[in-house]
């Protein structure tokens, strides 16, 4: 998965990238301002924003706001050093996803950003099955029939990529940006010779045709069990439907908003200043 972090203080943005290169083989790039971090998610199509809400220039919850305001649907994870619950409501009115409070446990903060993940593309437990295949997840384990299918990592990030969205065409640019995420990126076709690979493992161990190709567009996870896919296949690049409270009595919300803003900030700034 690619993930943006929007985080200032450099230790902690490093001890964040680590962890989640370990624990999600994710593919991290770091904003330290809020403006910065609404110009990258515009660009780039994370899986995931983590938000710290103390930045050098906007509020982070102004910052998800404007997000929000623009249209993207990419699920966000705020981090806040403020516990009190109002702190919490203010930045899921804002339109967060999940909310942690600092100091946080690592295999807690892994596990709620998978899920924020998985949930966006509309899988609601971490075991996913595309006909004979089941993908798990958390533990990145693959398995025909209940055979296991040894994967190196980035053939399983592929795979992992086209079964969460699957009925999607992915472009080889897609896989590319989640893979490497600009840094080091190999051509194109290695994509090729990866989907080869995938595809060879798949067959033997019984699950032939499930990756598709579309001619001149990439590759699609087929959904041989029927069910229906969570995307048009039409649209390649959709993020899922956004935080209830977007959809939700919107009046409500803004007026909501701005109550918990002000408490927000006056309370951000009793922290500063303490
Ligand atoms: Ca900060």
């Amino acid at each position: 998965m690619r993930v943006l972090l929007v985080e200032d203080e450099p230790v902690t943005a490093r001890a964040i990238t680590l962890m989640l290169k370990a624990d999600c083989n994710a593919v991290v790039d770091i904003a330290d301002t809020g403006e910065d971090a609404i110009e990258m998610a515009r660009h780039y199509d994370y899986d995931a924003v983590l938000l710290d809400l103390m930045l050098p220039d906007i509020d982070g919850l102004e910052a998800l706001r404007r997000l929000r305001a623009s249209g993207q649907s990419t699920p966000v994870l705020v981090l806040t050093g403020l516990t009190r619950p109002q702190a919490k409501v203010a930045a899921f009115n804002a339109g967060a996803d999940d909310v942690m409070t600092k100091p946080f446990d690592r295999s807690e903060l892994v596990a709620r950003i998978k899920a924020i993940v998985r949930r966006s593309k509309g899988h609601s437990q971490p075991a996913l099955q595309v006909g004979p295949m089941l993908l798990n997840l958390d533990s990145r384990e693959v398995s025909v029939d209940g055979r296991p299918v040894h994967l190196t990592g980035k053939e399983y990030a592929i795979l992992e990529l086209l079964v969460m969205r699957r009925g999607m065409v992915l472009t080889k640019e897609i896989f590319l940006n989640h893979l490497y995420g600009g840094l080091d990126e190999p051509e194109m076709k290695i994509i090729d010779v990866f989907i080869c690979k995938l595809r060879k493992k798949l067959a033997a161990a019984g699950a032939p045709n499930l990756i598709g190709t579309v001619w001149g567009r990439g590759y699609i996870m087929r959904t041989p069990d029927a069910a229906p896919a969570p995307h048009s296949p039409a649209v390649p690049v959709v993020q899922a439907a956004r935080s209830l409270e977007d959809i939700l009595l919107p009046g409500a919300r803004v007026a909501a908003t701005q109550d918990d803003e002000a408490s927000t900030l006056a309370a951000a700034r009793v922290l500063v200043s303490a």
